[in-house]
């Protein structure tokens, strides 16, 4: 499958608004994970292009785009929001045939980035400091500064929605930005600098290195010309990243995927709480940080929700992403591997339910439904990252809560039950970013605060409280008598 017309040259690194080609002239296969053929090359940017696009960044911070009004900023935003909106199809076009997701799916991942550019394009000059009662003769305020310069390393699984969280509330605080895409996938980011460029955001503002991680991703992490860092991808990478960042004692955002749990007790609304605790373990083929993997159900409903769930999987469809079915395939052979790994390591655990797969080409594995997973196997503790739910029974609301809270992660979490003070206590209980009742929200909500705890990672992106994370306070004390 072709890709559709680019306006910018996808072998191209974007460095104080001009395209060019990367400075070892070297570039990297993309390809499609739905039936592995090559979609196209992107520059394998390393070294000297970050020093560029931190160059190029601090001249922006530096010029117009460093003495812009925030209000302008917030327009520029909401103009890229609108050209976003625009091009919908041929952006979830692009991340369809990129990362393999469901064409539905990649359009969601679009109109979400066109929310979070309307969102920070509105909030730009809502974010004000105060005035504080000091002492007699003093007159004390706080100033919200940018941090400067923000580097942005960001995974291969939601491009678009990343990129909108991170990208738009930094820009929107006045931050210059360096954003390095994953090698797996980066053609949003790319098409996004484009739109950012036609929207009118100043030379500089934005700049894009696509290359490996351990070459653009190192460099970027490790520049001291850069002031605060936002990472979502794996642990191991996200503590190297932070382990770099401290030696320039840069503050870093991280984002690390997790193992979140739904709790559905007995008195649950059933016919309410299934399409979430199916969707939210396939959705992007489990290819999601907030994937809810662990499916918590008390005993007295324990068999009628694994049946009806398993009754959902073998219905699922599992096809190329530009068939626009339920479930694509896996970014790379490479994930697949690790996927088909821990289903090896589950040998021992009856399976509930088992979707089927197409015959041929694609990084395709089956949706797997596990059948009563005790709460200290690995599958029910390692986070897997791919289209597979373990179902654990429990008994009691304490031991749902201790199974919860029972592995080293901590993002996201759901409560289904009808009794008001247990969803009360169990959301005070659970170590979680964010906890839903009634409902689950796998990245949804633009207007929502969302990070973790513990190896989930530590900082939060989306909604106001980015804009915080992505600006630092003065405090100025005049005496004036
Ligand atoms: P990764 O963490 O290695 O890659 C994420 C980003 O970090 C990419 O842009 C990559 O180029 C960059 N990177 C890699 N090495 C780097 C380094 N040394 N310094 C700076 N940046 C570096 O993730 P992966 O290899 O793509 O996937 C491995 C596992 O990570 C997956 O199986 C999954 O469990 C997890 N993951 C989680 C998320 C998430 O949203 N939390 C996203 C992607 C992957």
């Amino acid at each position: 499958m072709s890709l559709p017309d680019l306006p910018f040259d996808p072998s191209h690194v974007l460095i104080g608004g001009a395209w060019k080609t990367c400075a070892s002239g070297e570039t990297l296969i993309l390809s499609n994970p739905s039936d592995e053929s090559d979609l196209t090359r992107i520059a394998r940017g390393g070294t000297e292009d970050i020093n560029a696009a931190v160059a190029a960044a601090h001249a922006a911070r530096a010029g117009d785009w460093g003495r812009m009004p925030a209000f302008e900023r917030g327009r520029i935003l909401t103009r890229l929001g609108q050209l976003v909106l625009e091009r919908v199809d041929w952006l979830a076009e692009l991340e369809a045939l990129d990362v393999g997701k469901p064409l539905k799916q990649a359009r969601n991942d679009a109109v979400a980035l066109a929310r979070y550019c309307e969102f920070y394009g509105g909030a730009a000059d809502k974010v004000h400091g105060e005035t504080i009662p000091y002492l007699d003769g003093y007159t004390v305020y706080t100033l919200r500064e940018p941090h400067g310069i923000t580097g942005h390393i960001v995974p291969w699984n939601y491009p678009m929605q990343i990129i909108g969280r991170s990208v738009g509330a930094a820009l929107a605080m006045g931050n210059s930005c360096v954003l390095k895409p994953a090698e797996e996938a980066c053609l949003t980011a790319l098409a996004f600098a484009h739109l950012a460029k036609e929207a009118g955001l100043p030379d500089g503002a934005l700049n894009v290195v696509p290359g490996l991680g351990a070459e653009a991703g190192a460099a970027l992490s490790a520049h001291p010309g850069v002031h605060h860092l936002s990472f979502t991808g794996s642990v191991a990478t996200g503590a190297m990243v932070q382990a770099a960042a401290a030696q320039n004692v840069v503050p870093v955002t991280l984002e690390l995927g997790g193992k979140s749990p739904q709790l559905v007790f007995d008195d649950a609304d059933l016919e309410a709480a299934l399409p979430f605790l199916v969707n939210a373990g396939i959705q992007n083929a489990g290819q999601t940080c907030s994937a809810s993997s662990r499916i918590l159900v008390q005993r007295g409903v324990y068999d009628a929700v694994r049946d009806a769930m398993a009754e959902r999987y073998n219905h699922l469809k599992v096809g190329a992403a530009m068939d626009d079915l339920d479930v694509g395939p896996l970014i790379s052979a490479r994930q697949k591997e690790i996927v088909q790994g821990f289903l090896a390591k589950g040998a021992d655990l009856e399976i509930a339910a088992e979707a089927s797969i197409p015959n041929g080409p694609g990084h395709f594995v089956p949706p797997t439904l596990l059948d009563s997973v005790p709460p200290d196997h690995p599958l029910a503790r390692q986070e897997i990252f791919g289209p597979v739910q373990a179902l654990i029974p429990f008994d009691t609301e304490e031991d749902a809560l201790r199974i919860a809270n029972g592995t080293d992660y901590g993002l996201v979490a759901s409560i289904w039950t009808r009794d008001g003070a247990r969803q009360m206590r169990l959301a005070r209980g659970l170590r979680s970013g964010q906890v839903f009742i009634n409902n689950y929200g796998a990245g949804g909500g633009v207007e929502l605060p969302f990070g973790g705890t513990g190896k989930s990672g530590h900082g939060r992106e989306k909604g106001f409280e980015a804009l915080y994370g992505f600006s630092t306070l003065k405090t100025v004390a005049a005496l004036h008598g």
